[in-house]
């Protein structure tokens, strides 16, 4: 049976609040509960787009379980084609789960969906790209956590080239959807392909067929895809920020191979006078490049995720 509802998270301050539709597929009586939501960030379209793809075609007669899909998370950013934060209050959705029900418009929206949509699942699939200013190469992403083994199962299963296990105390970042389900013994993904504002049909149909296979390994959906072949499996992050504010000129692409020491791209004063070197620390595989050449004191370059 589908059911349709809308969650809704009240303005504050003057601000209109958000009704965000999300739509409920299937019965947890034949299987488990799986949780697919996008939009957390308002301008990563290709995963938006493949999740509604996904639910656009789904035969919900071949349904051996439930999902709960909400494919805009993050309707005030959506609108107002804001990357990363939230306008409302300058926060970062995904820094913020699983949210505060008396906190800020982010935080409330978070406490929301958690509670709403990913609590009631078994699995979570959290579906990304680059934002409108980032290249990326495509990858799963897992937390150390008490469920690891079944994250990494349904990061395998989403059949992206790359996979990093994110180890709690190493990650740079925290809050995310991702590490609040499995703080809560959630298998849970973070899904990334696509980038920089785009809607790509290649990065697309990586996030439609990441569904797809997701849901088969889970008996949820007949198989209709091959399995997919291992990813590259990483074991932390490196994000490496910029010392001064300036122009950035990376000179390597998303996906290219990193030496430890190689320059990744230079940060230059406005008057192009002085140059710094941006120098990978250690060897990688740069997943996401800042493709923007505005780059603010601190402000992040790229992703290098570390075998
Ligand atoms: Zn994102």
């Amino acid at each position: 049976m589908t059911i349709v509802q809308t969650l809704r998270v009240d303005g504050a301050d003057g601000l209109v609040g958000s009704e965000v539709p999300y739509i409920e597929l299937g019965s947890s009586d034949l299987g488990p509960t799986v949780c697919l939501m996008a939009g957390v960030h308002g301008c990563e379209y290709s995963s938006m787009l493949g999740l509604r793809r996904f639910l656009a075609h789904v035969d919900e007669s071949q349904l051996q379980g439930r999902i709960l899909a909400v494919p805009i998370a993050n309707l005030a950013s959506f609108e107002s084609r804001t990357p990363f934060v939230v306008p409302h209050d300058g926060l970062n959705l995904n820094r913020c789960f699983p949210g505060d029900p008396a906190g800020s418009f982010t935080e409330r929206l978070a406490h929301q969906l958690f509670d709403t949509v990913i609590r009631p699942s078994d699995y979570l699939v959290d579906l990304h790209a680059g934002d409108q200013v980032e290249a990326l190469e495509p990858f799963t992403l897992f937390d150390a956590s008490d469920v690891e083994e079944r994250s990494r199962a349904i990061a395998h299963a989403y059949g992206l080239p790359y996979s990093i296990r994110a180890e709690r105390s190493a990650s740079p970042v925290a809050g995310t959807s991702s590490a609040a389900a499995a703080e809560v013994t959630i298998p849970a993904i973070t899904a990334e392909a696509g980038g920089r504002g785009l809607v790509d049909e290649i990065s697309v149909e990586l996030h439609l067929n990441g569904i797809r296979g997701v849901l088969a390994s889970l008996g949820i959906l007949p198989a209709s895809l091959p399995a997919p072949l291992p990813p590259i499996e990483l074991s932390r992050w490196v994000w490496l920020r910029s010392p001064s504010s300036g122009w950035w000129s990376p000179t390597v692409a998303a996906g290219d191979r990193v030496s430890a020491d190689e320059i990744v791209g230079t940060v230059s004063s406005l008057l192009g006078r002085e140059v710094v070197e941006i120098r990978a620390p250690e060897s990688g595989v740069p997943l996401f490049v800042t493709t923007s050449p505005a780059v603010a004191a601190d402000g992040l370059l790229l992703g290098l995720g570390i075998g």
